[in-house]
């Protein structure tokens, strides 16, 4: 009778760990992805028909759609972007519910798997603007002795890049995870998109809070925070690789790497976050490592077909001599794309050129050469 309790228990135990397992969201075996600026109200049409003649049909299966606050949240209305739209005051030109659906139908329709994506942590100005999160809520500002320049220039003596939040005003995440919560929901999907790219205000003097923290510690926390939070709803995190990269010992710098002390986070963020690796000027054996650490990692290209082509000759040369565990986590490409919706599919159309390179030949060719894969 005890035995038969026993194995009554233990059987219980393995259907709920098998439950638990499968819970969580698969990855294409290899993807195919694309990574892109929300499309404005009035091209969301047009942005359809692209998913539908252009993504579709070269067998795309991943969507990063960089959303910010360019959404009518309901969980937080004073976050949206305030513009109105055009010859229209009463409705504000975030996308609305009913415009995102849209996007969500039509990537369902064609098993593209959407993965929303606001910036956490960094990325919280650009430029001359800052994001309506400090807007609202200066307080959680990392640095709020840096005044937004009237005209931006980059470098500049604040080494104002972008600004970020603290990780740890004690009030930022439960607004930020409502924000997280509703754009997974509105998109139907298991994944997230943190960005978390270029973080260069992390663990700052001036802020009482981090001053003389390790900094590795801190972006690594705040990564594994996002995370603990996107895994208890059975999700999946998705983030930028180049805080976890050394910049000087790489020689890759501070932009594509990190020279502010962040890259021992790669060695205390939960390895079931996905890495995407971005590099735009060259291929370097980054993605090796991130795999060989046990992370799910793609590889980024942007505008060079050249560099793309080599990446993908690269990952296949990694891919056919490793016997490790490491391949299978080499989970293949994310095509990104570093201007409006609306200039891309310009591009796309041939009605707007390209000045010097060409993002929408790195695109076809990079899709051309993995169907060769
Ligand atoms: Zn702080």
């Amino acid at each position: 009778m005890h035995l038969r309790k026993t194995s009554i228990l233990l059987l219980s135990f393995i259907l709920f760990s098998c439950v638990q397992i499968f819970a969580f969201p698969k990855l294409p075996k290899e993807v195919r992805g694309f990574c892109i600026a929300a499309p404005q109200y009035n091209d969301v049409e047009t942005f359809i028909q692209f998913i539908d003649n252009e993504l579709a049909t070269r067998k795309v299966n991943v969507l990063i759609l960089r959303i910010d606050y360019n959404y009518q949240y309901t969980s937080h209305p004073e976050l949206v972007t305030t513009q109105k739209r055009l010859g229209d005051n009463n409705n504000i030109a975030a996308l609305s519910l009913t415009e995102m659906k849209k996007i969500v139908a039509a990537c369902k329709k064609h098993n593209i798997i959407l993965v929303p994506q606001v910036n956490l942590f960094g990325h919280q100005s650009w430029a001359t603007t800052t994001s309506p999160l400090l807007k609202k809520y200066p307080q959680f500002d990392e640095t709020p002795w840096v005044r937004m320049p009237e005209n931006y220039k980059w470098p500049n003596a604040d080494e104002l890049y972008c600004k970020s939040y603290c990780p740890l005003h004690p009030e930022v995440h439960k607004i930020v995870f409502e924000l997280v919560d509703e754009i997974m929901e509105v998109c139907e999907t298991k994944h997230f998109h943190a960005g978390m790219d270029e973080v260069f205000y992390i663990g700052m003097n001036g802020c009482t809070r981090c001053a003389g923290l390790d900094r590795s510690k801190l972006f690594a926390d705040e990564v594994n925070k996002i995370n603990d939070h996107v895994n208890a709803k059975d999700g999946r995190l998705w983030i930028w690789g180049d805080r976890m990269i050394d910049g000087q010992e790489t020689k890759l710098g501070m932009w594509e790497g990190s020279t502010n002390d962040t890259y021992r986070s790669i060695d205390m963020i939960n390895k079931n976050v996905v890495i995407n690796d971005w590099h735009y000027e060259s291929s370097p054996k980054t993605a090796e490592m991130f795999a060989k650490k046990g992370f799910d990692v793609m590889m980024c290209p942007w505008r060079k077909a050249d560099i793309a082509k080599q990446q993908v000759a690269d990952y296949n040369a990694f891919k056919a001599s490793s016997s490790g565990k490491a391949k299978k986590h080499y989970r293949g490409f994310i095509q990104t794309v570093w201007t409006s919706a609306d200039n891309f599919l310009q591009y796309l159309n041939g009605t707007k050129k390209e000045e010097k390179f060409s993002t929408v030949e790195c695109f076809k060719t990079l899709m051309s050469e993995l169907n060769d894969n």
